[in-house]
């Protein structure tokens, strides 16, 4: 396929705004690629050389661009400099030279994808002595042949910055559209900017299919490909693959013990929450690697970790999940996830930040083992494989504790004995669930203890939009200083109810209380009197150059007027810190 195809697409992706439209641009973009061309195309239309997860980047800065187009063109680095400068983008900077400098000049090569592809790719792979030169001869090889639109794009995706705006659901959809379109009845009206499907419940599972394909893999390369060769069928093949991270599974939250169990059933696995981060852990032959919530590889970060896994966990290759926490080096007690979190970005000094914040891996399921996809295998099972499996070394790796229970009242004692060891609650888990990556489907279940409140001021508030433009609906909540200065903490927006009969207080009341305190007003924004106190529940409190407190609330949420308090009773900035505090106890 010649990239001049490619970059047409692009061209159209980026005149519009509209995410069906660009849906439906790239589906009939899949349509007309050939087979072999298919699995490039899925990464080359996000702008992606490698899929998300992979950590390798083309390691090319502006610097090295500049003097690769010097060295095509043979215009001066300076001149480019200053198109660049001016126009902001050195994409277009290269295409505006370009279209000068090869006027009326015949093109003879014609770029196709493939070569664009392998010449980018192989720009992370050059390692040693000469790497600068032999980058520059790989981008200036490609821009020598490239029609201005071209060089364009080329730059944008070496700078990782195609600027055209396609997210992974649009090119799921995209998929579903371009080869299931018979099977759904698909049509899409450009005018009205609509689709339309005939078979809907046949869409949602082909949508879900492909979804599902893609939470195991977070690559739609392999799914493309797949599809197109054997639709529906091609996906059942696409499997976990040790050293390729799949989306996690997420918890719902429940306000009690007794409503867990209505979730989940009895009896369940209730397990500690650890306050710390996810790790997915893969081990194929001798290699470890782990992988984020957000499946960013911390490989590198987390040696301690790949140290655990190698050592303390046994088979050939796996992926395991798992939550890591802080502890102190001194008093091996936890430290809170804020405490810890800096080693995440760490590039540097790993070592140090080992010794001096360390981790401890709680295990709590196993995805894959030995080859086999074990996703589909009840918790329990995989709970008793990873009893097998793991060797337990405390403040190294462990079990994430549990118990199995149907009795509401030894979950709640195992919720007190978590929180007392300084954890932030409990999981319930229903015992023959699967593992459904990425989905938060119900059969894990978060019950974490709701945090005392405050009363705080209210220091201004937002008008609102739309079917609240005669209210305001954001509003801006203040605690006070030692010497009665207010100090914001944060923006509460829910608990307020939108009609006046149902209970509680709703955004009519607030602002006709407030309005009358206004002292200016700056667009949609009204700076208020600090007069009227409300009562704000919350799950956190955290640090936050935001407000001018230095903190911030974690959901926040209205829970009444507390009319009987006037504003120099609310509470103070001590009283916030000192939750602060104590919350990790
Ligand atoms: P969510 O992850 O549900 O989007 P969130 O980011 O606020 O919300 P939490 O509410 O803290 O996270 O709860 C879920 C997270 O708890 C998991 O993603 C995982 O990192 C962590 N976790 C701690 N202990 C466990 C455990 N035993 N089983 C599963 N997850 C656990």
């Amino acid at each position: 396929m010649l990239y001049k195809d490619l970059v047409n697409t692009y061209i159209e992706l980026e005149k519009t705004s509209k995410r069906l439209e660009k849906t439906y641009l790239i589906s009939e973009f899949f349509k007309s690629t050939p087979k072999d061309d298919l699995p490039v195309i899925a990464l080359l239309i996000q702008g992606r050389l490698f899929p998300a997860w992979d950590e390798r980047e083309t390691g090319v800065a502006s610097r090295l661009i500049l003097k690769a187009i010097n060295v095509a063109t043979g215009v001066s680095v300076d001149s480019i400099e200053k198109r660049w400068k001016k126009t902001g983008d050195l994409g277009i900077a290269a295409e505006e030279i370009i279209k000068v400098k090869k006027q009326g000049t015949l093109f003879s090569k014609e770029l196709t994808v493939s070569k664009v592809f392998d010449n980018l790719r192989k720009l992370p792979e050059l390692e040693g002595k000469g790497t600068v030169d032999k980058k520059i001869q790989l981008i200036s090889e490609l821009l020598l042949s490239a029609k201005p639109m071209e060089a364009r794009y080329i730059i944008r995706t070496i700078l990782n910055e195609l600027r055209v705006g396609v997210g992974d659901g649009s090119v799921r959809d995209a998929i579903v559209w371009a080869f299931f379109s018979k099977e759904i009845g698909f049509s899409y009206d450009k005018k009205e900017n609509n689709f339309d499907v005939k078979d809907r419940e046949k869409y949602n599972h082909y949508a879900e299919a492909v979804q599902h394909a893609y939470d195991l893999t977070n690559d739609f390369s392999d799914i493309v490909l797949a599809v197109k060769k054997e639709g529906l069928d091609g996906l059942k093949d696409i499997a976990l693959k040790p050293g390729r991270p799949i989306k996690v599974m997420l918890a719902l939250k429940v306000d009690d013990v007794k409503e867990g169990f209505e979730k989940v059933g009895k009896p369940a696995e209730v397990e500690q929450k650890y306050d710390g981060f996810r790790i997915q852990c893969h081990k194929s032959g001798n290699k470890v690697i782990l992988y984020t919530r957000r499946l960013e590889n911390v490989t590198n970060q987390f040696p301690d970790v790949v140290s655990y896994v190698k050592s303390n966990v046994e088979g050939d290759s796996f992926i395991i999940d798992s939550e890591a926490i802080g502890f102190s080096p001194k008093t091996k007690k936890c430290l809170p996830f804020q405490k810890i979190s800096q080693r995440i970005r760490r590039k540097f000094q790993i070592e140090r930040m080992v010794k001096e914040f360390p981790v401890e891996v709680n295990v709590f399921d196993v995805m894959s083992y030995n080859g086999k996809s074990l996703l589909k295998e009840p918790l329990k099972e995989r709970r008793k494989l990873l009893e097998k499996v793991v060797r337990e070394q405390k403040r190294k790796i462990v079990l994430a504790k549990k118990i199995v229970t149907s009795d509401p009242k030894e979950a709640e004692k195992f919720f007190q004995e978590s929180l007392k060891e300084g954890n932030e609650g409990i999981i319930m888990k229903k015992l023959d669930s699967v593992y459904k990556p990425g989905a938060r489907a119900g059969n894990w279940i978060k019950y974490k203890p709701v945090m005392e409140t405050l009363d705080l001021v209210i220091v201004g508030a937002d008008w609102g939009e739309g079917k609240r433009a005669r209210w305001m609906s954001s509003f801006t909540v203040a605690c006070r200083d030692d010497k009665g200065d207010f100090l914001e903490i944060g923006k509460v927006g829910t608990g307020i109810k939108e009609k006046e009969e149902q209970e509680g207080v709703s955004f009519k009341q607030l602002t006709g209380l407030l309005s009358p305190i206004i002292i200016s007003e700056k667009g949609k924004s009204v700076k208020l009197k600090p007069k009227i106190v409300v009562e704000i529940r919350f799950e956190e409190i955290q640090k936050s150059p935001t407000y001018s407190s230095g903190y911030a609330l974690r959901f926040p949420r209205l829970v009444r007027i507390r009319d009987d308090r006037g504003h120099d009773e609310c509470s103070t900035l001590k009283m916030v810190e000192g939750f602060y505090k104590g919350q990790r106890k």
